[in-house]
């Protein structure tokens, strides 16, 4: 993917972010503005979009993807009291960054899983 995208320009270096985890395939840092006390966006290097897409196409990619949050969490002391891990996809979604990303949120409760329920 091109240099418009901005994880990809983060994974390249271009832009800095506070790194807290990298393999040889994924790459967490910590969300600019953050929306718990831990807020860690976990994103493959490659380039897809979204969950979807690279569940369908990599699915040993979108397991790497997983373990990398599985050890962030820990590595923040969430294990215990738990934490939310999320992929905002699409418009109904409210993703913002195509470039698929997983929240990992903790160190508080969370509240409900959404803001507004339906009705
Ligand atoms: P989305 O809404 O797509 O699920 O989440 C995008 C996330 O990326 C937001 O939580 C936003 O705060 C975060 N974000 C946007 N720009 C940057 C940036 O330049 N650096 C970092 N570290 N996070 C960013
Ligand atoms: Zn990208």
């Amino acid at each position: 993917m091109g240099t418009d995208c901005l994880f990809c320009r983060i994974v390249a270096g271009e832009i800095p972010a506070t790194v807290v985890r990298e393999t040889p395939t994924t790459l967490a840092f910590r969300d600019i503005d953050p929306k718990a006390p831990v807020h860690v966006l976990v994103v493959p290097k490659e380039h897809y979009a979204d969950v979807a897409t690279l569940s369908q196409s990599d699915p040993t990619l979108a397991g790497e993807v997983l373990a990398t949050a599985a050890a962030v969490a820990e590595d923040e002391g969430l294990l215990g009291d738990g934490f939310r891990l999320m992929f905002n996809t699409g418009a109904h979604g409210g993703q913002e960054v195509f470039h698929v990303h997983a929240h990992v949120l903790g160190g508080a409760p969370l509240g409900p899983m959404l803001a507004r329920s339906l009705g």
